[in-house]
């Protein structure tokens, strides 16, 4: 039995929070973990940002509705859904994903949780768990699933390590560069025959 493991942004969505700053025209929330290596440090900041700009949570999501998937992508996963039962794991949270999930046709999505209060102020972020796409990927596999997973950045690949086939998509050349065992493509097509190739092996 196989599952597909498929990280979201950058690989199905445009990154939210770049798609964002730039529907808002708020700089300071392009920074990315790249600029910030804690991630605390780094939510405690997108949140005050937002909250200094008024945006709740309906208003965020009102921008983000406005956001598309990228281009292929609903037609990839209407793919893979027909070959495998697809799983996306992402580090992002569930009330910020779900306007584009509509437009993926709602699959099944394992990501993290806002706190939310009664006037829709963001207040706080629930994190899942350490380690969450590798961590899914062992409870697949304790359930006799073998998994093929794609994803584009570094908080994908122990995900890719773990699972029993990696692939990455749309990566930058630096992720490409530094994680060599892992086959690294570009285009719906490519990943298509990169899936394909990764069951016929070990099927
Ligand atoms: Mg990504």
């Amino acid at each position: 039995m196989e599952l597909a493991c498929l990280d979201l942004e950058g690989v199905l969505i445009p990154e939210i929070w770049i798609a964002f700053a730039e529907k808002t025209g708020i700089e300071e929330l392009k920074a990315t973990t790249r600029d910030i290596p804690d991630y605390n440090v780094l939510m405690k900041q997108r949140l005050r940002i937002l909250d200094e700009h008024g945006y709740g949570l309906p208003a965020i999501q009102e921008v983000i509705g406005e956001l598309d998937p990228i281009p292929g992508a609903k037609e990839f996963l209407d793919w893979l859904r027909t070959k495998y039962q697809v799983v996306i794991l992402s580090d992002t949270f569930y009330e910020f994903a779900m306007p584009l999930m509509a437009k993926l046709g709602y699959p099944a999505l394992l990501c993290h949780k806002l706190e939310v209060n009664e006037e829709g102020r963001i207040t706080d972020y629930l994190l899942r768990q350490v380690d969450p796409k590798r961590q899914s990927v062992r409870a697949f596999q304790l359930l006799n699933y073998r998994v093929v997973a794609a994803g584009d950045s570094y908080n994908d690949t122990t995900m890719l390590k773990q699972a029993e086939a990696g692939i990455l998509f749309k990566s930058p050349q630096n992720v490409i560069d530094e994680f060599p065992q892992f086959p690294a493509v570009h285009e719906y097509e490519e990943l298509k025959a990169e899936f394909i190739k990764a069951s016929e092996v070990h099927s």
